[in-house]
């Protein structure tokens, strides 16, 4: 099995650290260094994947204690759940007002839904700093712009960040790239509300929440708006055939991984357009369906 990392210099200040693309928790993450301090862009799934993001944070920066601050992007906890590693060092945790809640009454293990017993230590950190508005981080003779989504998209608080100065936008779970998006904890109508904004913030280097990075002429961003969309059309009757409409769904998407999250996406976005509340154990077994359990994750 093949998980090792990869480090990407995208400009003089910004490291993306990329995962392999596929597979559940397995998110990206990254920093912007300057001279006075690093801010880390999310974390990772378990207590030893996010302790080596750190150390290659602190080997490429120096940088440690009140030096390191970590922006969220949201408070999923394959980027959330090494956030505490940065508070015992010291550092300064910054993230929305809805993700410090939900961070705060985790951490979030779903284990009816996932068999794994690897996670380690992933208490959750005291947020430090709730970003309510568009935020600048001066770390030094560069910074970076925290900005968050003031409406649900991948869930009801997203944060990006934008480094102008290296062209580099960090999305979070706003983008996904080779891997089917989960609505679950959002809303198709405001994600895609999300990506035409993420279009008019200037960058050249696109650090997706999950799979590949991705440059100037990449088709990620309309791929995934195409399949929200699709979500939007096929949901707005009143009874969906939602087994035709999964198969369809996998056919079409043949190439993203994780295809089980289809079977939510399709009765979130139903629900969404009905005025209708998705439970959550009914949107689990769905997805677990094709698994006749737990999914078991490997990370
Ligand atoms: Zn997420």
């Amino acid at each position: 099995m093949s998980h090792s990392p990869l480090v990407h210099a995208l400009g003089s200040a910004t490291r993306a650290y990329e995962q392999p693309t596929g597979g559940w928790f397995l998110n990206n993450a990254g920093w912007v260094t300057g001279s006075e301090r690093t801010l880390v862009v999310d974390t990772l799934a378990t207590e030893a994947r996010s302790a080596r993001l750190l150390d290659a944070v602190r080997e490429d920066t120096g940088h440690d204690g009140d030096r390191l601050l970590a922006a969220i992007t949201h408070w999923h906890g394959d980027h959330a759940h090494g956030a505490n590693q940065i508070a015992r060092a010291g550092g300064r945790v910054l993230a929305t007002g809805h993700s410090a809640e939900m961070i705060a009454a985790g951490p979030h293990l779903y284990e009816m839904v996932f068999a794994f017993d690897g996670w380690g230590d992933v208490t959750p950190a005291k947020i430090d700093e709730v970003v309510a508005e568009p935020t600048t981080v001066e770390l030094g003779g560069v910074s970076a712009d925290l900005l968050p989504v003031p409406w649900v998209a991948h869930t009801a608080g997203d944060l990006v960040v934008h480094v102008p100065a290296d062209g580099v936008l960090f999305t979070g779970d706003l983008v996904f790239v080779g891997v089917v998006p989960l609505v679950m904890a959002g809303a198709a109508a405001g994600w895609i509300q999300a990506l035409d904004w993420l279009t008019t913030l200037e960058h050249r280097h696109l650090v997706p929440g999950h799979g590949p990075m991705q440059g100037t002429g990449s088709t990620a961003v309309a791929d995934l708006r195409a399949y929200l969309s699709w979500l939007l059309e096929v949901t707005a009757v009143d009874s969906p055939d939602f087994a035709a409409l999964d198969a369809q769904a996998r056919e079409r998407w043949s190439t993203w991984s994780e295809g089980e999250r289809h079977a939510v996406n399709l009765i979130k976005t139903h629900a969404d357009q009905h005025g209708a509340e998705a439970d959550v154990p009914t949107m689990a077994m769905a997805m677990l369906k094709p698994f006749g359990g737990p999914i078991k994750l490997d990370i």
